[in-house]
């Protein structure tokens, strides 16, 4: 599937078996979904609604939600009446561990009120005595037409499924690293885990996979490799990715890359927020990786210079911020009256050295006048030189500018 991106070139998407999740399709023909995950308790409704509402509202296009007891369970058909009380129908996915089939079975209308049920067969087995947990999952979905995501995670990866690959790997001439059987088990883990589910009579429409690690260098080879061993929907995330700039970083280079690749469905930034941090950090990453990558388009792009001593003021960078926070506020009211003002690129400089050239590649360009310049701030519109704007209102009047060019 050939995907033109604005500013890269021709990529190959892999094309997987699409997966319809409450309504959003993943994989197949859809572009890649943005997706995140509260930190609430999920009982805590009041908590939940707003969480889910934020994140909703913030781009999220699928948010999971945390099912680990009773009072999760019961509460999770109220939190979804309360979100289409707010007119909000994001599909919710239970994030199931350990009694996942209890919570399922004692709650009818949680199973309902989702839309997917994720499933660790780390911790819900398909073997031995755990099999009817794993199948009691399956089950439920087909009973209630739900797709599940099969989630391995290496931090609770089938401990007896990495012994029996470590004792075959002990017996070959050339044994591999700890790490590469520890690889292979995350894989086979997540294809066994499917070829069993489709075994119980869950359609293959119904299976996301995915087999997150917390090693940059780890996950793009585990998914490298899933992929050319599966066309199953993969879920793509960096597991305990970390805070703060470590976490954005980390997660950008694994799934850049393996984005780039063409591979992934949906992809879940997760970021431990600062203590009080804004959770909707994640889904703005999201779709700034996505949208950077030139795979969608989500918000208009505010290109800006990083500044120097050119630049004696903070004038521009703060007019980048303001023209940034302008669009941020505006965009659920241009969305709807100009549509595909996702793809304007706007761009605000400090100086001529590449100012004027910048602009000319943006829709709107401003380059404002650094030391020793002459007071005055060409405007480029559509590649053109359009006016110069002089005086001490030049970053109020770009703003207006920048208004005017997308009403119009
Ligand atoms: Fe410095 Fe001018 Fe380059 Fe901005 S455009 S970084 S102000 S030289």
């Amino acid at each position: 599937l050939p995907i033109e991106g604005p500013q890269a070139g021709p990529l190959t998407r892999r094309r997987t078996i699409g997966v319809n999740v409450g309504g959003v399709l993943v994989g197949g023909d859809a572009p890649v979904v943005v997706q995140s995950m509260t930190n609430t308790d999920t009982a805590d409704i009041d908590a939940t609604v707003a969480q889910v509402a934020a994140l909703s509202k913030a781009g999220s296009e699928i948010v999971r939600i945390t099912v680990d007891r009773d009072e999760a369970a019961a509460a999770v058909p109220r939190v979804r009446e309360r979100l289409e009380r707010l007119g909000l129908d994001v599909p919710l996915v239970g994030d199931f561990h350990y009694i996942g089939h209890k919570l399922l079975a004692d709650h009818p209308a949680c199973a309902e009120a989702l839309a997917k049920y994720r499933i660790n067969p780390g911790n819900v087995g398909f073997k031995d005595k755990k099999d009817r947990q794993f199948g009691a999952i399956v089950e439920t979905a087909i009973r209630y037409d739900k797709p599940v995501r099969i989630g391995v995670n290496w931090g609770s990866l089938d401990q007896e499924l990495l012994t029996r690959l470590m004792d075959i790997n002990n017996d070959l001439p050339q044994p591999k690293s700890a790490r590469a059987v520890t690889r292979e088990a995350i894989i086979q883990s997540a294809l066994m885990s499917a070829e069993l589910a489709e075994e119980i009579g869950l359609a293959r429409e119904r299976i996301i996979l995915s087999a997150k690690v917390s090693n940059v260098q780890d996950l793009i080879t585990v998914y490298r490799d899933l992929s050319r061993r599966t066309n199953r929907c993969l879920h793509l995330g960096l597991t305990e990715a970390g805070m703060g700039s470590k976490g954005i970083v980390a997660s950008s280079a694994a799934m850049g890359i393996l984005l780039q690749e063409g591979i992934g469905d949906t992809i879940r930034v997760s970021l431990t927020p600062e203590p009080g941090g804004d959770r909707t950090r994640e889904v703005q990453v999201a779709q700034e990786l996505l949208q950077t990558m030139g795979f969608r388009q989500f918000l208009p792009i505010v290109a800006a210079c990083p500044g120097c001593g050119r630049t004696t003021s903070t004038t521009f960078q703060e007019l980048a911020e303001k023209i940034q926070s302008d669009i941020r506020e505006n965009m659920p009211v241009w969305r709807e009256k100009y549509p595909g003002v996702e793809a304007l690129n706007v761009a605000v400089m400090g100086c001529i050295v590449n100012g004027p050239g910048e602009s000319k590649h943006a829709d709107i360009g401003i380059s404002l006048p650094g030391t020793g310049e002459s007071p005055a701030a060409p405007i480029f519109i559509d590649g053109k030189k359009a006016a110069t704007l002089r005086g001490p209102n030049i970053a109020a009047d770009f703003q207006l500018m920048v208004s005017d060019y997308i009403e119009n």
